[in-house]
């Protein structure tokens, strides 16, 4: 991109959103201003036409703020803009100002006019055609071509202006996060649960992330990549706290009373009652893990039913049911994630869990083992001493007042 001041934004799935198509560009916008507050270092204007947002500064934007830019999720696409007044003249020099930066490789072109203005009175067709014939009179060797051309120039009629773009960058689309309500993410050092979270960010999710740290069985250093691993996800996900929760008691609780080959799927039912008393506390609206069906023991169908019936009223939400380890880790590469995740990392499951997990977990037994074992004064505890990290859009990392005066409600 050539020192452009001026940014055109498309909205995406706005069009699906009736009348709360307000609600969601006005979110999109304020978590846009945020990052540009933060990363762009002049002073900016930033106006909202619905489907389309224009922002302006006296400074050009660069290539790495728009690609951070592009991970807020909700936007469909950057196109960096030169800006004109709304007159087919004006747009005629204008679009001459251009020629020199687009790019030599380029064999043929189109025009593409989005007249979302009615008020502008030349027709789109007619924009484009009178614009492509000036940029063939200064470059006659490149050819008009309407399907795959190499270039494709960009003219947006808004309402106080015209713009013209000739490069346009993809983000991540979906739904601005912050539209959906909120959910806690049980996020592991592993592959998949980043995913997890990206794809709900996906959908409009704002999320608290939760850990669970087999402390003293395990050290710190699964910490510190749990916490470069909210760091990557943060910009998708946006405030995103993180919570670590000493849990080696509960688990080694667990490993010594219940039947052999139930550990980990217990385990995994412990967490999802703690996570939930922890949900109730924020106000959050449910679960979010990195299930895929048959993945491991503790995800079969089996299992996931057991789980599901120990925990009644509780929505969790597993993004990535059907998805392939291969397609998961696709996208881990994508978000950034991957490279961290297969860091190995000390585990204690080895020590925690059986060597024959069981895959048709029974509710029945599960559930009896609840009863028997609630284990709510050691998850209230565990939760008081849960330490909460905040990480900001600059990467710092905050601690965050403690639990301890919490009395947190694991009653299910
Ligand atoms: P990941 O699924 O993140 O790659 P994993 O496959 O090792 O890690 P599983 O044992 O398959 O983890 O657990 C499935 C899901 O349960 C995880 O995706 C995550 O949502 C949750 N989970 C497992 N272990 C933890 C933990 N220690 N803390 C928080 N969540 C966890
Ligand atoms: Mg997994």
């Amino acid at each position: 991109m050539k020192n452009y001041k001026t940014l055109i934004i498309t909205v995406d799935e706005l069009w699906l959103k009736g009348a709360n198509k307000d609600f969601f560009s006005k979110t999109l916008k304020k978590n846009l201003k945020r990052v540009l507050k933060t990363f762009h270092p002049a002073k900016f204007i930033y106006n909202d036409e619905g489907a389309k947002h224009v922002v302006s500064s006296e400074l050009e934007f660069t290539d790495e703020l728009i690609k951070r830019l592009l991970k807020t999720t909700g936007l469909n696409s950057i196109m960096p803009a030169l800006v004109t007044d709304l007159s087919l003249e004006s747009a005629k020099a204008c679009i001459v100002k251009i020629l020199p930066d687009l790019p030599v490789t380029a064999k043929s072109f189109r025009v593409t006019t989005k007249r979302t203005n009615k008020g502008f009175k030349v027709g789109s067709m007619q924009t484009s055609k009178e614009l492509g014939s000036i940029v063939l009179q200064n470059k006659p060797h490149l050819k008009v071509q309407m399907k795959n051309a190499d270039l494709e120039i960009i003219v947006s009629v808004l309402q106080k202006n015209i713009f013209i773009s000739y490069e346009r960058f993809f983000g991540v689309g979906g739904l601005p996060v912050g539209t959906a309500g909120s959910m806690v993410t049980l996020l592991s050092g592993g592959i998949d649960s980043p995913v997890a979270s990206f794809l709900m960010a996906k959908r409009g999710v704002d999320q608290s992330f939760v850990f669970f740290h087999a402390h003293p069985f395990v050290g710190d250093e699964v910490v510190e990549k749990v916490k470069r691993l909210t760091t990557k996800i943060k910009p998708y996900v946006r405030f995103c706290p993180l919570h670590i929760v000493p849990f080696g008691a509960i688990q080694q609780t667990i490993a010594e009373k219940c039947p052999e080959g139930y550990q980990t799927l217990f385990f995994k039912i412990y967490m999802l009652k703690t996570a939930n008393a922890l949900a109730r506390h924020l106000d959050a609206k449910g679960l979010i893990t990195g299930d895929a069906l048959s993945q491991v023991s503790s995800q079969t169908l089996d299992n996931i039913a057991c789980v599901d019936q120990c925990l009644p009223g509780t929505t969790i939400l597993r993004p990535l049911i059907g998805m392939n380890k291969i397609e998961i880790s696709n996208l881990a590469e994508k978000i950034g994630t991957y490279k961290i995740s297969i860091e190995p990392h000390d585990d204690a499951c080895a020590m925690l869990s059986s060597k024959h997990p069981v895959t048709k977990g029974s509710p029945e037994t599960c559930k009896q083992f609840l009863t028997e074992y609630p284990l709510n004064e050691a998850i209230n505890e565990c939760l008081q001493q849960t330490k909460r990290v905040v990480i900001n859009l600059e990467e710092k990392i905050s601690e965050l007042q403690s639990y301890t005066e919490v009395d947190f409600n694991p009653h299910l």
